[in-house]
């Protein structure tokens, strides 16, 4: 499943990762991809911003803001500013 495009607020800090896994076995839309013991954002469209992934991340690498995608598509909607296709 997609969600908005160049919405997702989802960020990872290299250099704080350790490549331990933990993001890419709690993501549901497997968004994430170890390696070289490095996690990447493979499909960054794909995060539904559940927040998953930075809650079990022990280094604090990753930042994700909860919701801001389908919270800005239900605004964006409500003032008929776009067609809703997510949420
Ligand atoms: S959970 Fe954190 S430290 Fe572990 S691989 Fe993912 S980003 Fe890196
Ligand atoms: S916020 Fe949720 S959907 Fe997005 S990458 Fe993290 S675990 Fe996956």
């Amino acid at each position: 499943m997609k969600y908005l495009k160049n919405v997702a607020t989802l960020e990872i800090d290299d250099e704080k990762c350790t490549g331990c896994r933990m993001c890419e076995t709690v993501c549901p839309q497997r968004v994430w991809k170890i390696e070289n013991k490095k996690a990447g954002i493979t499909d960054k469209d794909a995060c539904m911003e559940c927040s998953a992934c930075a809650v079990n991340c022990s280094e604090s690498a990753i930042t994700v803001r909860k919701g801001v995608g389908c919270a800005a598509a239900i605004i964006s909607t409500s003032l008929g500013l776009r067609k809703q296709d997510c949420c």
